[in-house]
Formats: C-alpha cells, sequence, structure tokens
C-alpha cells in the first residue's frame, strides 16, 4: 500500500494545510493501493508564494546552472526509472512493458531533449539594434492528465525550469503516483527550492484556484476539451497566459497503394495500445471502400489477438482507468451498436474470463463519419473504420471533425503523403508510421492551442521582449 501524505512546496515535504485524504484504486483490481492527501486552497497559495519568491533568482539563472539542474534530475531520474514504472502500472493500469518501455522512458527522452534544447536555444537575438530577448514567462501553473501521466508532466515540468521559469504541478487525482516519485526525483537533484512544487488534489478546487489566481502567469493545461474551456474562462480574468492541449478524434488514411493488411493491423495495434487512451491515437482509421472486407479481416485479426488482462503479467492492453471511464467506454459501444454500426470485433462488457477489473474489449467499429462513435473522443479500446472512394474524399472525412489532434497517412508514394499531410488540419501529421519526440505537438481546432516537445515547448514558457536602440551608436 502506497502512502503518499505530503506535498512538495519550498524544497520542503509539507503536511497540507488542512488534513484531508483519498484512496487510490488500481483499476486492474478495484482494489485500494494507497491513499494521498487532498489539498486546499491555502495549499495552492503556499505554493504559489513559493514559485514567485524563487521566479527572482531562477529566472537571472544562467543556462550553465539550469543544465546542471537537468543533468542531474536525469541521473536520479535513470536510477528510479524502473519505479516509476511499476507506479504506472499501479495507477493507470498501463501492462509493465509499456510502462516500463514507453511510459517512463519518455519522460527521460523529454528530459534529453530539453537539455539538448537548452544548450544550443538563443534567449537574445540582436537584429540591427534591435535585442529580441526571449525571458521566463514568470509563475506557470501546470495541470495534468492521467493517461499517459509521466509524459505529460515531464513536456511541461522540464521546459518550465529549462527556460528559468517556476512552477505548481497539480497532477491527476487518478495518476498520483508517479507525479509523487518524480517530485521525489526532483527534491534529490539539485532544483532550488520553490523552483518546483506540487499539490495533489481536486481539479474543481486546485485547478480552480490556480486558473484564477493574481500571482500565475501562466497555465499549461492537457486534459479534456469542456476543462479546458473552463480554465480559458477562468484564466480570463487575470489575462494569463493558458497553453490548451486537449482531446482529439485523428484520421488515419490508408491509401491503396499502401499494404493494407500491414497498416490495418499496425492501426489497429495502436488504437488499443494504452487501452486507447491516447489523445493522438488514429481512432477513425480511412480505408478505400473497394477493399472494406480486406481492412475488416487484418482489423478482426489484430483486435482478436490483442491479450487482456492483468498488466503485471503478459497482457499488452490492461483496465481502463477507472470505473466511471469503463462505464463511458460501455456506453460508446452501446451507442454504436444502436446507431447501425457494424461491430466486426469486441462489443460490450469484459473479455471472458475477467469478472473483475475495469477491462473492456478491443472493439471494432465499421461505420460512418457522421455517427456519435467517430465523432466524439471515446478514450477507450474502440476503433472506427470508415470506408472512402477517393483520396479528396478520404481527406475530406479525416478533416470533417471538430478536433484536430493529428493526423496519419500511409502510402507507397512518399510526394502523395506530404501533399496530404499539407491538406489536413491538424497540427501532428504521422507519414508511414513515423514518430517523433522533438517535432511540436499540439492541436488546431477544439485539440487546443499550445505546442509542446523541443524547442516548440520551450516558447511556450517564454514572453517576447524587445530592446530597441539596444545596438545603436552612442
Ligand atoms: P480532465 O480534463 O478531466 O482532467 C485533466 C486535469 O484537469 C486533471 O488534473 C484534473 O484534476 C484537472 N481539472 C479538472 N477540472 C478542472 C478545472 N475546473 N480547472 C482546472 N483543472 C481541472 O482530463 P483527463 O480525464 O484527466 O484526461 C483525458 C483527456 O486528456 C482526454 O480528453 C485526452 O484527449 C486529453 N489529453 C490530451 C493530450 C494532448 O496532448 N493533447 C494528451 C493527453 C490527454
Amino acid at each position: 500500500m502506497r502512502n503518499y501524505m505530503k506535498f512538495y512546496i519550498d524544497g520542503q515535504w509539507v503536511d497540507p494545510a488542512e488534513p484531508k485524504s483519498t484512496d487510490v484504486i488500481n483499476p486492474a483490481t478495484e482494489a485500494v493501493s494507497g491513499r494521498i492527501s487532498l489539498g486546499s486552497i491555502a495549499d495552492i497559495e503556499r505554493a504559489v508564494a513559493a514559485a514567485r519568491k524563487a521566479f527572482g533568482s531562477w529566472s537571472r539563472s544562467t543556462v550553465a546552472h539550469r543544465l546542471d539542474v537537468l543533468q542531474a534530475l536525469a541521473g536520479e531520474y535513470e536510477r528510479r526509472q524502473s519505479e516509476l514504472a511499476d507506479a504506472i502500472t499501479e495507477e493507470m493500469g498501463a501492462p509493465r512493458a509499456l510502462a516500463n518501455g514507453v511510459h517512463a522512458k519518455l519522460g527521460s527522452a523529454h528530459l534529453a531533449i530539453a537539455i539538448e534544447v537548452l544548450k544550443n536555444f538563443k534567449f537574445e537575438e540582436l537584429r540591427g539594434t534591435r535585442m529580441i530577448r526571449h525571458e521566463p514567462i514568470g509563475v506557470c501553473g501546470l495541470i495534468t492528465p492521467w493517461n499517459w501521466p509521466l509524459n505529460q508532466i515531464a513536456a511541461k515540468v522540464f521546459p518550465a525550469i529549462a527556460t528559468g521559469c517556476t512552477c505548481v504541478l497539480k497532477p491527476s487525482q487518478l495518476a498520483p503516483y508517479s507525479a509523487q516519485i518524480l517530485t521525489e526525483i526532483i527534491d534529490k537533484a539539485m532544483v532550488p527550492a520553490g523552483v518546483f512544487n506540487m499539490v495533489q488534489g481536486s481539479g474543481a478546487q486546485l485547478g480552480t484556484a490556480l486558473s484564477t489566481h493574481l500571482d500565475v502567469d501562466m497555465i499549461s493545461f492537457t486534459g479534456s476539451e469542456p476543462v479546458g474551456v473552463q480554465i480559458s474562462r477562468d484564466a480570463a480574468q487575470t489575462v494569463k497566459r493558458v497553453c490548451l492541449e486537449l482531446g482529439g478524434k485523428s484520421g488515419s488514411i490508408v491509401l491503396d497503394d499502401a499494404d493494407l493488411t500491414k497498416n490495418v493491423t499496425s492501426a489497429t495495434i495502436g488504437m488499443m495500445a494504452n487501452s486507447g487512451q491516447t489523445c493522438s491515437v488514429g481512432s477513425r482509421l480511412l480505408v478505400p471502400a473497394h477493399r472494406i472486407e480486406e481492412a475488416i479481416a487484418a482489423a478482426r485479426a489484430a483486435a482478436n489477438a490483442v491479450e487482456v488482462g492483468d498488466p503485471n503479467g503478459n497482457a499488452s492492453m490492461g483496465p481502463v482507468v477507472s470505473k466511471a471511464q469503463y462505464d463511458s467506454v460501455q456506453g460508446y459501444i452501446q451507442k454504436g451498436l444502436e446507431e447501425g454500426a457494424l461491430l466486426i470485433a469486441g462489443g460490450p462488457g469484459r473479455p471472458d474470463g475477467l469478472s473483475k477489473g475495469w477491462f473492456a474489449k478491443p472493439t471494432v467499429f465499421v461505420t460512418t463519419n457522421d455517427t456519435v462513435i467517430s465523432r466524439e473522443e471515446i478514450f477507450g479500446p474502440v476503433l472506427c473504420i470508415i470506408p472512402y472512394d477517393d483520396v479528396d474524399q478520404a481527406i475530406a472525412l479525416a478533416n470533417d471533425s471538430t478536433f484536430g489532434l493529428a493526423g496519419y497517412v500511409s502510402g507507397i508514394n512518399l510526394e502523395v503523403c506530404r501533399d496530404i499531410g499539407r491538406q489536413l488540419r491538424a497540427g501532428k501529421i504521422g507519414i508511414n508510421g513515423a514518430a517523433d519526440l522533438s517535432a511540436p505537438f499540439g492541436g488546431y481546432k477544439r485539440s487546443g492551442n499550445g505546442r509542446e516537445f523541443g524547442e516548440f515547448g520551450f516558447r511556450e514558457y517564454l514572453e517576447v521582449k524587445s530592446m530597441i536602440g539596444y545596438g545603436a551608436d552612442r
């Protein structure tokens, strides 16, 4: 049983201002796996005050100093990477191999990228007589979700620290363990007091306290669209910068010249990874209509081959994160059936042999782009296959979404893929399965307005100052 009752404020592990706590449930067993404290407004006040106090010196620290700190962090992170993975398996049910090989590794990858970007980032550029300075924006409120918990925290905390900002992290209540261990890692590294602060608790209470706080300069939020809208409203009163990384319903186009079986198989496996709880996954798979039978055979075989079960065993798919998420996913599967979508794999309920834990079946529907299941973000292991007649229609279907987080295209002719990529209204386009953590990541439309990762991730935390006459002759 884990017991994480303290918060991290001003370089110290401190008791919450008011004693209040909650159980954390293991989604694979439905049993209590530990307990965390729930913070109050007073804890946020203390954390913001510490971050404000630290900002003065941290914002003026040298790049060399910040590199030393990030490098110390990287050493400590590596030492505890497997503990982070264990925590992720326990809190949100990711299978061990995924938690170890991807979840925990993504954190260290963001750290390594932050170090490389910091080495070369131009915080000052002299343009003629003008000096353009990129200065840390100030105290940042970082609010994160549970689905890739460490990845989301890493994509915010490391660039914030690297750019000279100070921050208050409010992780998801559903995935508090990895955040707690990361905080222990930060505590062990040479991060000065107040630069990083962490308070656990309710989003509605603590998140709102950060979004409305007079002394918070920026909010970086990853989560759902309705909460992103609420934060934007809350933050507007104090005119703070708000960077939103929201949901998606991304279209993945398999072209006629592509190896259909191979691409449909990998798209189906990709959909089921992390139990479908990935914002940028290609959850609408667009295939040529005249090859729909081939696509159905491949998707059905791939979905049926996914082994669902104990994330501590050999399963490739664990549970979804909570009962609420399970109920929501089941509601969408039911909706798909009511809408007349063709169910080709999975369906309602738990997989055979699993009577406990929030396990859903890897589910695939063939449907059209106007159904609820193909328009709303399900955030579970449910793939929608949508047939198209020609490439123009495929592009139109991919773009016919309120979201615009990602788009994917697979085909033999790279120039054709590139041309389609240019026409897709989404922030990240993957061509033939490519992935790149240094490329900017963020959405068009209702998928948000931020750009995280790499150099673009730094820019979110920086203000632009022009010093006119800087280079003028005396
Ligand atoms: P959520 O919006 O319910 O919660 C996210 C965070 O916001 C949590 O820490 C929560 O406590 C907090 N919160 C809740 N209400 C708040 C309020 N009123 N003010 C401030 N903070 C508040 O999202 P979730 O269920 O944790 O995560 C799933 C969602 O995240 C999905 O929609 C998914 O697509 C999205 N997501 C997006 C990206 C991306 O990079 N675009 C990445 C991962 C997840």
